[in-house]
């Protein structure tokens, strides 16, 4: 299996779309390389474009909030986008784009192999769940695909703009808590009944 790191190499300084015309930086991804739950968002903004770190805008600042209702620290997790690369003006990913750049997300989430996806707004649902409906009705639920649980949420941006969907965002998160916290005791039920075994 490709490490995450084999695979920065691959992408290097790519210019695959046209994308790599109006950036700044190249937004691979960050976290932990070992990472229970990895979450998807769809692409770099103006300050990630910036500091080459993904979510460190406002929407970051909001997400991390949002974790601690999970249980969870920023440093536990991985974090990667849909894009690699800011569309100007935040603009929506065009399909060519997600086509030229979804084989390295598809090679990260190989590499990490979480339990947990967690997709953050349209984009990465519809891309990691392999259809075209909208993120409101697919919100709330853990869905199954392969090996993955995966949890849309909406995209923490959305929310800022909108604050009607705060409460939403913090219900999902607190959905992801309870998702954790079953699977840890499951894998604890698990180890205790191979050692009494
Ligand atoms: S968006 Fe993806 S495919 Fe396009 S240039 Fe950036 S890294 Fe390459």
């Amino acid at each position: 299996m490709i490490a995450l790191d084999d695979i920065m190499v691959e992408i290097g300084d790519c210019h695959r779309c046209s994308l790599a015309q109006t950036r700044t930086n190249l937004v691979f991804g960050v976290g932990n390389p070992n990472a229970e739950v990895m979450f998807i968002g769809e692409a770099p903004g103006e300050k990630e474009d910036l500091g080459a770190e993904p979510f460190i805008g406002a929407a970051g600042k909001y997400l991390n909030s949002l974790l601690a209702l999970a249980g969870l620290k920023r440093e536990e997790i991985y974090i990667a986008n849909v894009l690699k690369c800011r569309p100007p003006g935040n603009r929506d990913p065009r399909p060519e784009e997600i086509e030229s750049c979804t084989p390295f997300l598809r090679e990260q989430v190989r590499a990490i192999a979480p339990p947990i996806l967690v997709t953050l707004g349209r984009f990465a649902t519809q891309f990691i769940l392999k259809t075209d409906r909208g993120i409101t009705g697919l919100r709330g639920q853990v869905h199954i695909t392969g090996a993955f649980s995966v949890l849309p949420i909406f995209h923490p941006a959305a929310a800022i703009y909108d604050r009607n969907k705060e409460p939403i965002m913090e219900e999902d998160f607190r959905l992801l808590g309870r998702l954790l916290a079953k699977r840890r005791e499951e894998r604890t039920e698990r180890t205790v009944h191979k050692e009494l075994s």
